[in-house]
């Protein structure tokens, strides 16, 4: 949609921060009944490790984010959806006072470790980087994750502190209170805390706890769970020459693994697929999967919004015929049926979210200021509403 057409003077209030991920150029086929569209410049993870060859694949899928890059990006973005509160993309971390070690260092070593245990569990593993030298903000290492559909999202630092004497590992995660998180509030709440349990247990660390924050971007625009690691302080001389150490190293990403095993311990390791006979609606720009559960099996193609066939389901994954052949939608982008197609005033009384799709699970794209706006379409207590960014869907006040 062209964004002069159809915006009247109250949409004009929407801030908005679409994700480039699906800007794409529709291509129309008359003889195709589904309109596809191929994505352009997907900001794709930078380095993707498979599965080791000697373990099953697992299918779940984990994005590590080893925090900060060698020189930070000063350049301002806003801390979440809809947010005014603008923060730099991403800075370049503590140093060790021992070590001298830069922080990007230290997290990219244990990130590495990381990711070749988790490898050899099974588990596919994309990471936001494997170099210093690159610029991604924390919003889009976030959008990497999501991108992905990892199941979890795993940020790894270190701390500092004014205090020579703060020691011990902490795990933060989003808030309770925190609106843009709500999807992945509790999924998050609960991998910080055994991901802290598996990380003391195996370095005899102090813990300082699990932290609930909401002033992080890189968790405010994250859609699926995530978690920060802290793995002790570069400020205190000893913990920050330990961690340094290979044999600790080891111990830290030895932890980290076990409580991820331990997150995701009563999981499936494989949905069962089953046969399905429905309609579902695509509620915006969907990416195509050629396997349900994502990871590397994203396809460089989308479906723009519309109601299509499902012909089986695994999991809350839905398997759709299209001209390219049978292939896989990611059910939070999907509703079971079609919206009821309504005409009705809403009245907003104040800051009102707007996501790309009303199951509880959309990403949340950009936030209307009160006003008066009308709905076409109605959902299970959501509303559609036709912005200039396309159909947008907001929760009933
Ligand atoms: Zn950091």
């Amino acid at each position: 949609m062209n964004e002069s057409e159809n915006m009247t003077p109250m949409m004009k209030t929407i801030r908005c921060w679409l994700t480039h991920a699906f800007q794409a150029s529709a291509v129309s086929i008359a003889a195709a009944l589904l309109a596809l569209t191929a994505v352009a410049a997907m900001p794709a993870p930078h380095v993707a490790a498979l599965a080791s060859p000697d373990a099953p694949d697992n299918g779940i899928v984990i994005c590590l984010d080893p925090g900060h890059q060698r020189y930070g990006n000063n350049e301002l973005e806003p801390d979440g959806p809809g947010s005014a509160v603008r923060k730099p993309k991403v800075t370049s971390g503590t140093t060790g006072v021992a070590t001298r070690k830069p922080e990007y260092v230290l997290n990219l070593e244990v990130s590495l470790l990381l990711r070749d245990k988790l490898a050899a569990r099974g588990y596919q593993v994309v990471m936001t980087r494997d170099s210093h030298d690159v610029d991604i903000s924390n919003k889009e290492r976030a959008d990497m994750a999501g991108e992905t559909k990892a199941d979890l999202f795993l940020r790894i630092h270190a701390d500092g502190s004014e205090s020579a004497a703060a020691h011990g590992i902490s795990v933060l995660y989003p808030s309770a209170s925190n609106a843009y998180t709500r999807a992945i509030q509790a999924d998050s709440q609960a991998a910080a805390a055994e991901v802290l349990s598996g990380m003391i247990a195996a370095t005899d660390a102090a813990s300082r706890g699990t932290v609930a924050r909401d002033d992080l971007s890189g968790f405010n625009w994250a859609t699926v769970p995530t978690v920060l690691v802290e793995m002790g302080f570069m400020s205190n001389p000893d913990e920050d020459r330990r961690m340094s150490e290979p044999a600790y190293q080891l111990k830290l990403a030895e932890g980290m693994a076990a409580g991820i095993d331990a997150y995701f311990a009563d999981r499936v390791p494989a949905q069962a697929t089953e046969p399905y006979d429905g309609a579902i609606t695509l509620t915006g720009e969907t990416a195509l999967f050629d396997r349900a559960g994502g990871g590397f099996h994203r396809t460089p193609y989308a479906l723009g919004a519309q109601t299509v066939q499902a012909f089986e389901r695994s999991g809350n994954w839905y398997h759709i015929r299209t001209w390219l052949g049978d292939l896989w939608v990611d059910g939070v982008e999907a509703l079971a049926g079609e919206p009821e197609p309504v005409d009705r005033p809403l009245s907003l009384t104040r800051t009102t979210t707007l996501y790309s799709s009303p199951n509880g699970n959309g990403r949340p794209l950009a936030a209307l200021a009160p006003q008066e706006v009308r709905a076409t379409a109605a959902w299970n207590g959501w509303y559609r509403v036709d912005t200039w960014l396309g159909a947008l869907w907001l929760q009933a006040e």
